[in-house]
């Protein structure tokens, strides 16, 4: 993922400044989900690991799902990123003001205390459970 931003030259001052900037940008490869290389650890729907714990890549799915935790933790229970191979932030919005699109699963948000099953990186990171944490 890259950070990319434009500039207004219509002023003629051909050097980039803050005063200049018009727009930033988050920009990201294009994952070819049709791809059999391409292997989704983690969903949007649902915050537990897809793959077997004997597959090769699960030690990877363990800790994207630490990382759920701590962004949940830190952020006293507001939000964490999930779908990591395409990152979506979920958090419970009120109203219809969904602000992070359709991949923000409320419902899966709200279930994530239930659902989070502390691994070997939570705990050695000391991570309180999720019930323990009061969030
Ligand atoms: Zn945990």
């Amino acid at each position: 993922m890259s950070v990319a931003v434009s500039h207004d030259q219509a002023s003629g001052n051909n050097v980039a400044n803050t005063s200049s900037l018009l727009r930033t940008y988050l920009v990201e490869e294009v994952i070819d989900t049709d791809s059999e290389d391409f292997v989704k650890v983690v969903h949007n729907g649902n915050a537990v690991p897809l793959l077997a714990l004997e597959d090769p890549l699960y030690n990877i799915a363990q800790f994207l799902c630490f990382t759920q935790h701590i962004q949940y933790f830190k952020n006293d229970g507001a939000v964490f990123l999930s779908d990591l191979q395409d990152p979506q932030i979920m958090m419970e919005i009120s109203g219809n003001k969904n602000i992070f699109g359709d991949g923000n699963v409320g419902k899966v948000f709200t279930l994530f205390p239930k659902q989070h099953i502390c691994n070997k990186y939570c705990e050695w990171f000391k991570l309180p459970t999720v019930k323990e944490s009061g969030v």
